[in-house]
Formats: C-alpha cells, sequence, structure tokens
C-alpha cells in the first residue's frame, strides 16, 4: 500500500507530477516507487527495497546502474568540455569521434551521422530528411510512411504517427500520409492452415498492394524495427526481411530499421538488422548508444541517402534542422564509452552467453497452461497469458491479468512489463546466471499466484 502521508515521497510524487505511460487508477491505489539509486541490475526505492530490473529501466541500462566507467567517462568529459551543439560549423572533438564509430560498427561502408536526444526526434528527423529529398530531387508528393501495426516508433507528432498503437487515436493522429501494414506476427496474425512461410508471403504482397494503390512514387520510407519491442516483442515471421526488401528496392523506397531497442546488442548481435540478415538504408539508435547515461538519438545513414542528402543540402546550402543538444560533447564521450564496454568489455559477449539460459526459462514459463507463446531474441522476450492455450483467446481485459502478474512481481522485488497480455523480460546485460534464475523464479512464484487468485491455476 502506498504512504499516504501529505509530505512522503508517493504523495509527493502525484502532487507534483503529470505521469506518462502510467496507468493512473492504479498508481494511485498502489503508490509510486519513487527510486534513490541502483547497484548492478537493481533498483532501490526510497523505503530501501530493491528490485531486481528486468526491463533495464526501458530497455536502455544495459550496463546497470552503477558504471563506474560511463560515470567516470561522464566526469571527465564535464570537466573537460561540458556542453555544445552542432550548428554553423561547430563541434566537438567527441561528436567527431562518435560519427566515425558509429560509421565504423554500422552495416555501411560508408556514412553520415545526425544526433538528436531520443529515439522519437531520431525518426522525426529521418523522416523531415526523406520529405527534404523528395523536395530536393523534383518529387515533393513523395512523402507517405508506411511501418506496420504494433510498432512503436515514438511520441512526437510524427514519429507517433509512424506508430502503429490505437491510442493515437486520442490525440487526432496518425497525420494524413502514414500507412500502416500487418503485424509480422505469425502466432497471432497467421490464418488457419497457413504455414509461416505462407504468411510471410502473404505480407510481402500486401506490401506489393499498398504500393500499387498508394503509387510508388509516393511513398518515402518504410520504417520498421528489427524485432518489434514496446508491440510486446515481436520477432519477424521466417524470411520477413528477405522478402520484403527486394520489393521496396524495386519501387526505391528506402528501408529504415528502427534499431532504437536493437542496437548495440539486444538481439546477440550489434544489429538486429544483423541477426535477421538484411542491411538497411539508414538506422535509428538510441537507448544502448548511451546505456542510459544519456539522452540520445542518433540517425546513422548508409552511404546513398547520405550521398543524396549531402548533395541535396549542398544545393539549398544548409539541412535547415537540428536540437540545441545535438552531438552534446558528454553524450557522445558517454556514447563512446559505452559502446567500448558493449563490444569489448564483455557485455555483447555476455548476451550471447546468457541467451540459451534466458530461452530454457522462457521455454519453462511457457509450458504453464495459461501461457499461450513465448517469443523473443536475445535478451528480449514476452511471454502471453491466454485464458485458452488452443484457441489463443485472451483473458476478458477487466481482469488485467498481465498488470497483476507485474504487480505481484514488484512486490516481491522484480520489475517486468505487462504490455497487452503479455509480460515483458528484456534484462540488463550484465545479468548474471543467479539473477537470470532469480527474475525467472519470482516471475513463476507471481505467475502460479495471479492465475490461482483469477481461478484459471
Ligand atoms: N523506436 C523504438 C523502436 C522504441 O522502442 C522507442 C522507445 N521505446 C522509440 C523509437 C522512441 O524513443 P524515445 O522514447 O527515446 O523517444
Amino acid at each position: 500500500m502506498p504512504d499516504t502521508a501529505a509530505n512522503s515521497w508517493e504523495a509527493r510524487a502525484e502532487a507534483a507530477t503529470f505521469y506518462g505511460f502510467t496507468d493512473l487508477p492504479s498508481i494511485h491505489a498502489r503508490g509510486t516507487v519513487v527510486l534513490t539509486h541502483g547497484e548492478g541490475p537493481y533498483i532501490v526505492d526510497t523505503h530501501g527495497r530493491r528490485y531486481l530490473d528486468a526491463n533495464s529501466g526501458l530497455w536502455n541500462m544495459v550496463a546497470g546502474f552503477d558504471h563506474a566507467g560511463l560515470a567516470a567517462a561522464a566526469k571527465a568529459q564535464y570537466d573537460r568540455f561540458p556542453g555544445y551543439h552542432a550548428f554553423f560549423g561547430r563541434m566537438s572533438d567527441q561528436t567527431v569521434m562518435l560519427s566515425e564509430k558509429l560509421v565504423e560498427v554500422s552495416p555501411f561502408d560508408r556514412g553520415r551521422v545526425f544526433y538528436t536526444n531520443s529515439g522519437s526526434e531520431a525518426n522525426d528527423t529521418l523522416a523531415k530528411m526523406l520529405w527534404f529529398l523528395a523536395g530536393a530531387e523534383g518529387a515533393p508528393e513523395r512523402r507517405k510512411i508506411l511501418t506496420r501495426v504494433n510498432s512503436y516508433h515514438g511520441v512526437t507528432a510524427v514519429s507517433a504517427s509512424m506508430t502503429g498503437k490505437p491510442y493515437n487515436a486520442l490525440f487526432g493522429l496518425p497525420l494524413p500520409g502514414f500507412v500502416h501494414l500487418t503485424c509480422p506476427h505469425y502466432w497471432r496474425e497467421g490464418r488457419p492452415g497457413e504455414t509461416e512461410g505462407e504468411f510471410t508471403a502473404r505480407l510481402a504482397a500486401e506490401l506489393e498492394e499498398v504500393i500499387a494503390r498508394e503509387g510508388a512514387e509516393t511513398i518515402a520510407g518504410f520504417f520498421a524495427e528489427p524485432v518489434m519491442g514496446a508491440g510486446g516483442v515481436i520477432p519477424p515471421s521466417a524470411g520477413y526481411f528477405q522478402a520484403i526488401q527486394p520489393i521496396l528496392k524495386r519501387h526505391g523506397i528506402p528501408l529504415v530499421a528502427d534499431e532504437v531497442i536493437c542496437g548495440f546488442g539486444r538481439t546477440g548481435e550489434v544489429w538486429g538488422c544483423e541477426t535477421y540478415g538484411f542491411v538497411p538504408d539508414a538506422i535509428i539508435s538510441s537507448k544502448a548508444l548511451t546505456a542510459g547515461y544519456f539522452p540520445m538519438g542518433a540517425v546513422i545513414l548508409g552511404s546513398d541517402l547520405a550521398d543524396r542528402l549531402h548533395a541535396a543540402a549542398e544545393a539549398v546550402e544548409e539541412f535547415p534542422h537540428g536540437f540545441t543538444a545535438s552531438g552534446h560533447p558528454v553524450g557522445c564521450a558517454i556514447a563512446l564509452k559505452a559502446i567500448d564496454v558493449i563490444l569489448n568489455e564483455g557485455l555483447l559477449d555476455n548476451v550471447r552467453a546468457m541467451t540459451p539460459r534466458f530461452e530454457a526459462g522462457m521455454q519453462r514459463l511457457a509450458e504453464h497452461p495459461h501461457i499461450g507463446e513465448w517469443r523473443g531474441k536475445g535478451l528480449m522476450g514476452a511471454l502471453e497469458a491466454v485464458a485458452d492455450k488452443a484457441t489463443k483467446t485472451p483473458f476478458p481485459s477487466d481482469l488485467s491479468v498481465s498488470e497483476r502478474i507485474a504487480n505481484t512481481c514488484t512486490d516481491h522485488g522484480l520489475i517486468c512489463r505487462p504490455l497487452g497480455q503479455s509480460i515483458v523480460l528484456c534484462p540488463p546485460f550484465i545479468l548474471t546466471e543467479a539473477q537470470m534464475d532469480e527474475m525467472f523464479d519470482k516471475l513463476e512464484a507471481a505467475l502460479t499466484r495471479v492465475f490461482a487468485e483469477i481461478g484459471a491455476g
């Protein structure tokens, strides 16, 4: 129960904060978890309670919550040069080094990087880049953006329009010109009797139809997460990117990999596109880019888009876009350190080493009669609760099954996230075997308890 004393942290949080993405009645009943610090993959609240954060904050705190090297890199850069922009032909040396590093670790032989403060802004920025390019190349009608139902690309007006979630209707979004295709989730979207290969072929045919209907000359780009994250951890159906990329190429439509979640190791490779065997035309990065130690996003343009955009900008002298903190020296210094920590200090190796144990844990919980499916890749996964496993019928939404499971976990010192009727796990890359076992044991206890409570044991 929340501490309701007027001066409690819980009451103060509620009195002075406008909450986003928070179930307000539930938080009013349960109280806000107000945090003071972290220890490895654990977070600690104002009452001294420790929670294993199986969501890495919001997928981003991949090096845990007390990485001395990242804090030291930040401090050193604050002492040296605490802030600057990247306008007017000036930028910090850290910004230059990070751009070189991002192109080096990208799947592109050459490229260019543009910086933002978030993943949403990076998606907005790339959409504006594609629109700018369309204008410069004499094709101003080339403005539509294709994405998928259930995708998540952010909350700014453009990235929210890309996002395929129903709640955006509350804002009168999407804006015109955003087209959402079928979510490549075979288990949910596959038709009776349809094989996974046939499902993928149907989605490719749908893409052809949409391009024909809308007109290829009106489409600026196709944005896709390699694994859909906030849609409920949905890996693509087999062969999906291999099926759609040739179609996009044939019509001259750039394929953008939104790697905000997958990028920098989550799927077991540096990029999700590497895991799924395709090279996009541009990459959107954020989150693990700084291991969550600084708000930063990046648009990494492959050589073709980089060359065309550079030429377009030169023709009118400048690309009139940028944020005050684009390429912030402290953010760039932290990102350089985070990339080094992930690639050279064993974090990516640990993702690979721990993946079989993660899959085994998910598999074990998926045997429960009310878990319909587990899905995931690398160190990200979801367990979907169902009332009936054979028919995949969901529980009535008023039972709030996934919220109850997540709340029970929180009460027992484990943070995991309800998404629809699924529970999402995406632990920090530093997780040990013992901590992974703790995660699955606590989640299993919560599942058992909640299913018993609702009479579905
Ligand atoms: N793209 C993807 C795939 C994401 O998961 C997110 C955030 N969860 C975003 C974009 C938006 O990033 P931000 O919250 O930093 O704006």
